[in-house]
């Protein structure tokens, strides 16, 4: 079995390296050449890791916007045309397991993410992984080379060391893509962990949210009346809510003291993360939806006018309790 390592110069190389070395434990007898394909922008490393795999070789890769995952893709089909490896693998960042998916489409191969572990079974490979939110370890076959893998996150671990030893150097060149029809483009950092886990009062948002802009005036509700905004699966794929305020069995699995589960349908999948709560409101437009079923409370009603209107005496009644505050210390002075 044939396999290149894809790497990012302009990345923690070292920290790269411990990641990926970590997956090679399992194939690593069946491995018949090792390469690391490092990707570069402007010139190439000095220093290459050292790996506990020998390396048949090191290809430099320049791209003109590493950042772009099709300049890159245009440079990893290319060589991969020439060189048909069976087995390719990414690093854990968003990049790496955007490459990894896409470049396993484009090459007709299979593609796994979040990869743990891996194996050689019967001539083909297994990988295991995390699902439905960290609460299963699941082991799946992948059939189709080549396999295309990125590493779940490490964390520091402990970084390979380096090595000036060039002798296996080779760059390769490749015409660029012709990037002319991309205008612009942004990077956008995910927040990390969210407050969602702990949250004592959440607002559960639906597809019945509509749009991103309609998002943003649920977290302002969310913001008055000290709830942590969480959302379904249609919400965080339509990139209204980030992916980390996913509920659900592929999310988080909530047990706050109050729910507000707004334009939700209530699938069997989502209803898991919050059927532990102590007192749950349901709101919907459709008095047959699913999540009636799990509430303390069903409102059949659109959630935008019971959720301003909520809002609205909550602000209402914050400003009583701080004119009375302020009153009373009025009255102590
Ligand atoms: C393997 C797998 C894992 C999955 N894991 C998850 C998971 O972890 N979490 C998850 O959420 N989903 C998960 N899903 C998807 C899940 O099956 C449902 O598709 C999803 O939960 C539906 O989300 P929703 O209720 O927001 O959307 P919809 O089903 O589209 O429901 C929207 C609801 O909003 C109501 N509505 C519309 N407008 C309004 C309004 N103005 N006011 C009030 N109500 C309104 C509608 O009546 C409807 O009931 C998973 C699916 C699979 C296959």
């Amino acid at each position: 079995m044939k396999a290149a390592m894809v790497m990012h110069a302009d990345a923690d190389i070292l920290l790269q390296a411990a990641e990926l070395n970590s997956l090679l434990a399992g194939p690593a007898d069946h491995l018949d050449s090792l390469e690391m394909w490092l990707l570069y922008h402007e010139k190439p490393p000095e220093n290459i890791p050292r790996f506990a795999y020998p390396l048949a070789a090191i290809r430099l890769l320049q791209v003109d916007a590493p950042d772009v995952p099709e300049a890159v893709l245009h440079v990893l089909q290319q060589i991969q045309s020439n060189r048909k490896m069976d087995m390719l693998l990414f690093c854990s960042d968003g990049l790496g397991q955007e490459l990894c998916t896409r470049l396993a489409y484009r090459l007709g191969g299979s593609s796994a993410l979040t990869v743990e572990r891996c194996l050689v079974v019967d001539a083909t490979i297994a990988v295991e992984r995390p699902v439905y939110g960290n609460n299963l370890m699941a082991r799946i076959r992948l059939e189709l080379r080549p396999y295309c893998l990125s590493v779940a996150k490490k964390g520091k671990g402990s970084p390979l060391e380096a090595t000036r030893d060039t002798a296996f150097f080779e760059t390769v060149n490749l015409p660029p893509l012709q990037i002319d029809w991309l205008k612009a483009w942004a990077i956008e950092v995910d927040e990390g962990e969210s407050a969602l886990a702990a949250a004592e009062i959440v607002l559960a948002v639906g597809n019945g949210v509509q749009s991103r802009e309609n998002m943003q005036k649920m977290q302002v509700v969310a913001d008055t009346l000290g709830a942590e905004i969480g959302a379904s699966r249609p919400v965080v794929m339509s990139a209204w809510s980030d992916m980390n305020r996913l509920i659900g069995m592929s999310g988080h699995i909530l047990s706050p003291r109050i729910c507000i589960a707004a334009g939700v349908s209530g699938a069997g999948v989502f209803r898991g993360g919050i059927r532990n709560s102590r007192f749950l409101v349901a709101i919907n437009t459709d008095k047959q939806a699913a999540i009636f079923e799990i509430a303390d409370v069903g409102i059949v009603d659109d959630l935008f006018a019971v959720l301003f209107e909520l809002e609205s005496i909550v602000r209402k009644a914050t400003a009583q309790n701080d004119a009375v505050a302020a009153q009373e210390r009025q009255n102590g002075d």
